[in-house]
């Protein structure tokens, strides 16, 4: 029960105070877009993501809309985010494969998903989840920070975080755990000088790592 009330607070929270992983679902409105937005999101701060997003989206928003685009006009639209050749390359190589062996459609399995180019295990799980409704959990740097400060899991890799959470969390809560924790970590359990004193958790948090009187 803990988990579920832990979780329902940290998403309603984050939700208010307009976390970004609840702001940019108006502009991902299909697996695609979803996709292109995970694999742009590499290193990169979410609001650039989406602002990047949001120019190539007006341009192009399909498989085969982008994968006709070619490397050059492509780098152009995307040239303001971190690494943007190599994920142009990633952003090509992954259109074409879906345009010429998925019929144009993004696969709904974590198999079809790995094997596209510049998509590994945590995109895999974020576009299972959020768009296939499957219960895949994708720890990413909050995920990993929020559930080691809580006392949920005790690791130091995010693959034991997710094969932990995965063993202790029921399957509705899996789907839920990410965005919540994301939102929550955006906007209070911050990675420095998270905000305890105003925390909507903090009777059920052990705090693990910091600091007694913060
Ligand atoms: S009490 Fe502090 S460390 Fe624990 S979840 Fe809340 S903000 Fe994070």
């Amino acid at each position: 029960m803990e988990y579920a009330e832990v979780l329902d607070n940290m998403w309603k929270e984050g939700k208010k105070k307009g976390a970004f992983v609840f702001r940019k679902d108006d502009i991902l409105t299909t697996p695609y877009r979803a996709l292109v937005f995970t694999v742009l999101s590499a290193r990169a701060k979410d609001e650039n993501t989406y602002k990047v997003c949001k120019r190539l989206f007006a341009v192009a928003d399909t498989p085969g809309a982008v994968a006709a685009l070619g490397g050059k006009k492509l780098q152009n639209l995307v040239y303001s985010i971190g690494f943007y050749k190599a994920k142009t390359k990633k952003l090509l190589g992954m259109s074409r494969m879906i345009v010429e062996d998925f019929g144009g459609e993004v696969p709904g399995t974590r198999e079809g998903l790995m094997s596209l180019p510049g998509v590994g295990r945590k995109t895999a799980n974020i576009i299972l989840n959020r768009e296939f409704g499957k219960a895949t959990l994708a720890v990413d740097v909050h995920v990993h920070r929020i559930a080691n400060r809580l006392g949920w899991v005790k690791t130091k890799k995010p693959l034991d975080t997710e094969k932990k959470l995965l063993e202790i969390l029921p399957e509705n809560l899996v789907r839920k755990c990410n965005r919540a924790m994301v939102g929550y970590g955006q906007t209070v359990c911050l990675p420095r000088n998270p905000k305890c004193k105003e925390c909507k958790v903090r009777e059920f948090c052990k705090r693990v790592g910091l600091p007694k009187t913060s």
